[in-house]
């Protein structure tokens, strides 16, 4: 049987990419949404063949726990809500993907992980990379040092956001923060990833150039981590440059991505020959991936614990950014 998703919020994510994939996923379907405007209620119980029954708003989202159509909640809202709408969800008795970043910070993610325990749900985070034939690729080549030791990583990702001044991801108390949050959070896990290991501390630096736009979050950050076995990893996240790459050098080798983190389509060279790895539809990957999980009651690839040790590296840069020095990842 194919599990019940619903998704939580219908903005560009759900309707461009996220209901586009459940299409095309052979252990899931698109069963349920939950959205705060009736129109768009209407349209997608049109173009998705919803039943109405399966069509929640915020009001009566806990409504759901009755629902035996719906397996899995999404969550697909701003940042700021994730944590309310996981914790919900979980109490009504469904397993979650939550989308990136998890949390405004790192203890919410520790209260949406234990929430998700206690209620004795699994929870994943929309992290699609993991799932990625390129990405995967990357991981291989440099935990298992096909090339040697990774030595060095240069990483950012970033674009020119010249959207709806008023939109969420502008707002502090909705996003939590600016590309760091939104798009940085990629380039910490691809350090992460290629590594196999988990950074110690960060110190941090940022710019702005627009601060008349970028009023309440970061615009450009810069970052160097320090990790155990002593790679030398820089990083970076804008809302104002298009970066999208990743450069790894090995003591035998070198490998990149570039676009590194999108869902577009990924391109990469190993010792600058193209890898000519096809590209894949991610999303409809990540959610049958997570819907197996659920079958078997066997915990995600990327589960809570991993968006929490991205937050934690995301709350240290910020308090580097406050204290101008080194500051430990924990
Ligand atoms: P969006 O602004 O397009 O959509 C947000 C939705 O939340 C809208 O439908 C909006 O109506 C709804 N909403 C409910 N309450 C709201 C409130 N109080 N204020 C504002 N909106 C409210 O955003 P999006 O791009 O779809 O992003 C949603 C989430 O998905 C974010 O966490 C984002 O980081 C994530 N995302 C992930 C990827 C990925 O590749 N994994 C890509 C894009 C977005």
């Amino acid at each position: 049987k194919k599990l019940g998703v619903a998704l939580v919020g219908l903005g560009g994510y759900s309707s461009g990419q996220l209901a586009p994939a459940l299409q095309h996923t052979n252990n899931c379907y698109l069963a349920g949404i939950v959205t705060g405007t009736p129109a768009k209620a209407t349209e997608w119980a049109h173009k998705y063949n919803i039943a109405p029954k399966n069509i929640y708003n915020y009001q009566n989202f806990d409504a759901i726990a009755g629902n035996k159509d719906i397996d899995i909640v999404y969550v697909v809202l701003p940042v700021s809500m994730h944590k309310e709408y996981t914790i919900r969800a979980a109490r009504a008795g469904k397993h979650v993907i939550c989308e990136k970043p998890m949390a405004l910070n790192a203890a919410d993610c520790r209260e949406m992980i234990a929430a998700c325990k206690k209620a004795n749900r699994l929870l994943s985070i929309g992290y699609r990379l993991h799932f990625e034939p390129h990405t995967q690729e990357v991981m291989r080549l440099g935990q298992k040092h096909v090339f040697g030791k990774v030595t060095k990583i240069d990483t950012g990702n970033g674009f020119v956001y010249n959207g709806d001044p008023n939109a969420w991801r502008l707002k502090k108390a909705l996003s939590g923060g600016g590309g760091l949050m939104d798009m940085g959070i990629y380039a910490i896990q691809g350090s992460r990833y290629t590594l196999g290991q988990e950074p110690v501390a960060v110190k941090a630096t940022q710019q702005k150039t627009r601060p008349d736009f970028f009023k309440e979050v970061d615009e450009t950050i810069f970052w160097e981590l320090k990790f155990p076995g002593g790679a030398k990893v820089t990083g970076k996240s804008s809302y104002n440059d298009n970066w999208g790459y990743l450069n790894v050098e090995a003591e035998k080798g070198k490998f990149a991505l570039e676009p590194a983190y999108g869902y577009g389509g990924l391109d990469g060279t190993i010792n600058g020959k193209p890898m000519k790895i096809p590209n894949i539809i991610q999303q409809a990957a990540q959610m049958d991936d997570f819907a197996i999980c659920v079958k078997l009651n066997k915990q995600s690839r990327v589960p809570g614990e991993e968006g929490l040790k991205d937050m934690k590296v995301v709350d240290a840069i910020y308090r580097s950014l406050d204290s101008g020095k080194w500051e430990s990842v924990g």
